[in-house]
């Protein structure tokens, strides 16, 4: 509700500006992003002498504005896939990085944020149990990548009570919460093992749940950057008795902190880029209760 009213009152704004500002240059009208907001304001400004105070509403927006992501994609629970729900680009991969925040995960978002690739992090809590590993975690959620739930200590969730499942999902969410201020909005357990329970628990907890379509780095062949960029790129891991390509429409990349992977990331992304593929925005993707 509340992004919608943001959209409602930039549209008002730009609105306003735009019939106030009579003579104004058809591109400061034509753009709309905040700075040029500002611009036509100003112009109003000196044309209308009294006014002498920006409107308060506008540092609110220049705040909101990365949120307001337009969703245009859901997970398909059964493929592991992502699809467009109306007219999107189906030519998208998802990234994911899970077991993170280890080694590799600061140095592959900020490869990811050159290169303006979205992804996952799927984190667990045994990697954020320092004020050194936290502040690393809060440095990537501000880097703009949001944060997956990866379970606290990465056991299988087939092999404990629910009881312990519920301390490994939840405990999570509340650890995470308390470093980044908000509580994880994607579910992935560890090694792909959901429960029934564990899928529930999950979906109350607000988070889209999600396995993975392929991924190579965890296999010994493709523990070696260029073997491993030429997999991800192809789709193909002919070492691993899959001679054939996954890479398709809407695949879900998973990959892990580790060396090679961040060895291997940017090459990944501009070849996923040559092939036509662009990088999901997760913001874009559609979560629990949302339509
Ligand atoms: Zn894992």
């Amino acid at each position: 509700m509340k992004r919608k009213l943001f959209v409602l009152l930039i549209g008002a704004i730009l609105l306003l500006a735009g019939c106030n500002n009579g003579n104004a240059d058809e591109d400061s009208e034509k753009n709309e992003n905040s700075d040029e907001t500002q611009t036509n304001e100003e112009n109003q400004e000196e044309e209308i002498e009294d006014v002498v105070e920006e409107p308060e509403v506008e540092e609110e927006l220049v705040e909101e504005e990365p949120e307001s992501v337009e969703v245009e994609y859901q997970i398909n629970s059964e493929t592991w896939s992502v699809e467009p729900l109306a007219d999107a680009s189906e030519d998208v991969v998802l990234l994911t990085i899970d077991d993170a925040p280890a080694d590799n995960a600061l140095e592959m978002a900020k490869t990811l944020k050159g290169l303006d690739a979205k992804a996952i992090f799927f984190v667990n809590g045994h990697f954020l149990e320092t004020d050194e590993e936290k502040a690393v975690l809060k440095e990537i959620y501000d880097m703009g990548f949001p944060i997956g739930n990866h379970t606290y200590t990465h056991k299988n969730l087939k092999e404990i009570s629910e009881e312990e499942q519920r301390e490994e999902i939840v405990g999570l969410n509340d650890l995470v919460e308390e470093i980044i201020g908000e509580r994880p909005k994607f579910f992935r357990a560890p090694h792909g093992a959901n429960t029934d329970y564990s899928t529930d628990l999950a979906k109350d907890e607000g988070m889209v749940v999600m396995n993975w379509t392929y991924g190579y780095d965890y296999f010994t062949p493709y523990q070696d950057a260029d073997k491993l960029a030429t997999a991800m790129i192809t789709g193909e891991g002919p070492e691993v008795d899959v001679p054939y390509s996954l890479l398709k429409p809407g695949a879900n990349l998973l990959m892990h902190d580790r060396d090679w992977t961040a060895a291997a990331l940017e090459e990944i992304v501009t070849g996923l880029r040559d092939k036509g593929y662009e990088m999901v925005d997760p913001a874009a993707i559609q979560k629990v209760n949302e339509s």
